[in-house]
């Protein structure tokens, strides 16, 4: 019988047998949801989309997966098992990239602006004000050795458990992030030294945009900052800013619900805070974790 888990506390968590059994016969017959109940509620399972809601509490969801035994064994063996952030670093130092090259930015199709306004819809919290009008969505074309560096670091991590709509390997998730454009962008990145964002579409993310210029001070501790939350993206840079749509390679996360700047513990990739706001925030230790895919502008 294949293995049903749910995300908490930072790990796949197995569900009892009998919760198994429902799951699974309701998978196998095809059905889009299942209730369950579990200790102190009932629970909707959501079979297209793989999340666990609460019943009295939609809003707090959690991301279920159904595992094939047999593949799931292997995936251990494959990828898993010798993996650490260390020897990540020691691979990505050692890959030689090619900096003498120039990226470039093209208005995006309509289908990438259809997604991307979508998800930025969707992750707008009415509540910090209306809608903002997005002026222009730009695809970005990083340079070959920034794409490079994040294929790598993806097959690095391998095949780790994903959520939401994450993609394996690495567990990709795309994520906003907010910073400033200091320049009159015009679909090309400007060589100024402090325009943050033509310096992210120039050389990908760097270690030294963090706490100075991209907004955030650190609280989680040092590395690129993300959010799923749109809103929370556009707070960064004032007048000047600008988001960054991202694909970053989570790998297995370490969920913390309280500030810390301690390392990321061994075996783990990246940091979600989980904020009593109901914000969230991914922090990734290595810019080659994150892909820059659009600019979205005011
Ligand atoms: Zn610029």
């Amino acid at each position: 019988m294949a293995r049903w888990s749910w995300f908490g506390k930072g790990r796949w968590q197995a569900y009892s047998e009998a919760t198994s059994r429902i799951l699974e016969d309701a998978h196998q017959e095809g059905h889009s949801s299942v209730r369950i109940s579990l200790k102190h509620d009932d629970y909707n399972v959501d079979l297209q989309t793989m999340q666990q809601a609460s019943a009295t509490q939609p809003s707090k969801s959690r991301s279920v997966r159904r595992e094939d035994t047999e593949v799931s064994s292997q995936a251990s063996t494959s990828g898993r098992s010798s993996f650490t952030l260390s020897n990540l670093t020691r691979s990505l130092s050692e890959a030689s990239l090619d900096w003498a090259q120039r990226p470039c930015c093209t208005v995006a199709s309509g289908d990438e602006k259809l997604s991307v306004q979508r998800q930025f819809s969707d992750k707008w919290d009415k509540n910090t004000g209306p809608l903002p009008n997005i002026g222009q969505i730009y695809k970005i074309h990083v340079i070959a050795s920034v794409e490079e560096r994040f294929r790598r670091c993806c097959e690095e991590i391998g095949d780790v458990p994903v959520f939401g709509h994450g993609e394996s390997p690495g567990n990709q998730q795309r994520r906003f992030h907010g910073t400033r454009q200091t320049c009159n962008f015009n679909g090309h990145p400007c060589d100024s030294g402090d325009c943050p964002a033509c310096s992210i579409l120039h050389t990908g993310f760097s270690v030294d945009f963090i706490g100075s210029t991209s907004g955030n001070r650190g609280y989680y501790g040092a590395g690129i900052y993300l959010t799923s939350w749109s809103s929370t993206a556009r707070g960064y840079g004032g007048s000047e800013n600008v988001i960054i749509v991202t694909q970053v390679a989570a790998g297995m996360v370490e969920v913390v619900r309280q500030r810390t700047t301690a390392a990321i513990p061994e075996g783990c990739h990246s940091r979600v805070a989980n904020k009593s706001s109901g914000k969230d925030e991914l922090m990734v230790p290595l810019p080659a974790q994150c892909l820059p895919l659009f600019l979205i502008i005011f």
